[in-house]
């Protein structure tokens, strides 16, 4: 189901919606750290058209299942997206030749609807993804696998002594200094 708005619909006084956002585009779009928890995504709107210039302020609730990036345990997120978007008529985009002050074109909150509709899937599938982590975890706090035998450190601890942190460069840096700082002294 497509997530649009009718311009013959909205008037000059704001309009509250409560519509949905198939989830189906996230497998494809969200690449392979993010699957849906749900079908639809709840979108509230509020929508009011001025001539031909339609507003909408936009939340979105999206509830997206992934692998902790520490642990690797299935976890859970919710994200919120809010936005504001003004729709401009058709044509009306690269209208204004130069003058910068009636150029719409350079606002990426700012796109044309056809005269018919207004379309949002697309901007509230781009202001989902900008919310979601590229590094997710299940906890902020997660304590991830243990480098040794590999527990999970959230739900045990394993015994195993503490590794100096050597996978890290700045480890490796410090190493390095440590070596070079005599023959560093005159
Ligand atoms: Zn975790
Ligand atoms: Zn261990």
């Amino acid at each position: 189901m497509a997530l649009h708005l009718k311009i013959a619909d909205l008037s000059v006084s704001p309009q509250q919606l409560s519509l949905h956002l198939s989830m189906d585009w996230c497998g494809e779009r969200a690449g392979d750290l993010y699957t849906a928890k749900q079908d639809q995504a709840p979108v509230a709107i509020t929508a009011s058209k001025v001539a031909e210039v339609v507003h909408v302020q936009v939340i979105a609730h999206g509830r997206f299942g992934f692998v902790c990036s520490r642990c690797a345990e299935p976890a859970e997120l919710d994200v919120c997206a809010a936005f504001d978007h003004h729709f401009v008529g058709p044509g009306k985009l690269d209208a204004g030749d130069g003058d910068a002050a009636t150029r719409f074109d350079a606002d990426p909150d700012v796109s044309e609807h056809d005269g018919l509709r207004a379309e949002l899937d697309e901007l509230v599938i781009e202001y989902l993804l900008l919310e979601l982590p590229s590094a997710p975890l299940c906890a902020e706090d997660c304590k991830g696998l243990c480098p040794t035998c590999g527990a999970n450190r959230n739900e045990s601890t394993c015994g195993c002594p503490a590794q100096p942190d050597t996978l890290s460069p700045w480890a490796q840096l410090a190493q390095f200094q440590v070596r070079q700082a005599p023959t560093a002294r005159p």
